[in-house]
């Protein structure tokens, strides 16, 4: 697979999208889901000029990127999936952005890696929004309490995350989460929306999302 092909097809494809939902180009972030590949996979896209990448496990992440990120610097890194607390600390100190803060446990294991680093890398809260409980994701019914939870613990928040129910036409839990964001979000607009995979990344671009995460599209199958 040509990655560098693939990616200026993925780029075609949001640049005609943004046109039809009269969005900005530069209000859509493509982050190139990396997890699984290896160094040599990712070089060609980092060589056409990709820089902001995706991981959902963070000992994967810290055996890839050091090396990648001394030979480019202005990479900015992702992690889309889950987090165990015990592993804050670490993710704290490698990732740019965290698109998985879903429970107080974490949000408190978080801020005190922050408090230690001196950091505070900003966060989008994971919503369940299909009630699927194996993907993690705050509960629609939690959200607020883990909102004012995080700002109490000046957790910088970006907004909202989801991963729809696999099964289904994802175009309405691409809308809920647009309106779960518009009724929590501290002023009109101030927040972003992670959402869309290779399957729907269009159809969540026109539903407002500003990070779509996409793997397959870029990078084939997972092995
Ligand atoms: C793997 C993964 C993606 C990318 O999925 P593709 O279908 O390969 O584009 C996006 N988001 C999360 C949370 C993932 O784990």
């Amino acid at each position: 697979m040509d990655h560098a092909a693939a990616l200026s097809q993925v780029e075609e494809n949001i640049a005609r999208t943004c046109k039809i939902a009269r969005r900005e180009r530069g209000d859509v972030h493509l982050v190139a889901v990396s997890k699984t590949h290896p160094a040599q996979t990712i070089e060609p896209l980092l060589e056409a000029g990709q820089r902001v990448f995706g991981e959902n496990r963070v000992q994967e992440a810290q055996d890839k990127w050091p090396d990648l990120r001394e030979r480019c610097p202005e990479v900015e890194l992702h992690l889309i999936g889950q987090l165990q607390s015990n592993k804050a600390e670490d993710a704290a100190a490698l990732f740019d952005v965290i698109h998985s803060l879903d429970r107080p446990s974490l949000l408190k294991a978080l801020a005190k890696a922050y408090d230690k680093l001196g950091k505070r890398v900003p966060c989008f809260i994971q919503v369940d929004i299909g009630e699927e409980e194996q993907k993690g994701g705050c509960s629609i019914a939690d959200l607020p309490d883990l909102i004012e939870q995080a700002r109490e613990a000046e957790i910088p928040l970006l907004g909202l995350m989801c991963i729809p129910p696999l099964d289904k036409e994802p175009a309405p839990f691409f809308a809920l989460l647009a309106e779960l964001a518009r009724r929590h979000e501290p002023e009109p607009g101030a927040w972003g929306l992670s959402m869309g995979m290779s399957a729907d990344y269009e159809t969540a671009i026109m539903l407002s999302a500003t990070h779509i995460r996409v793997g397959s599209a870029l990078f084939g199958e997972r092995g």
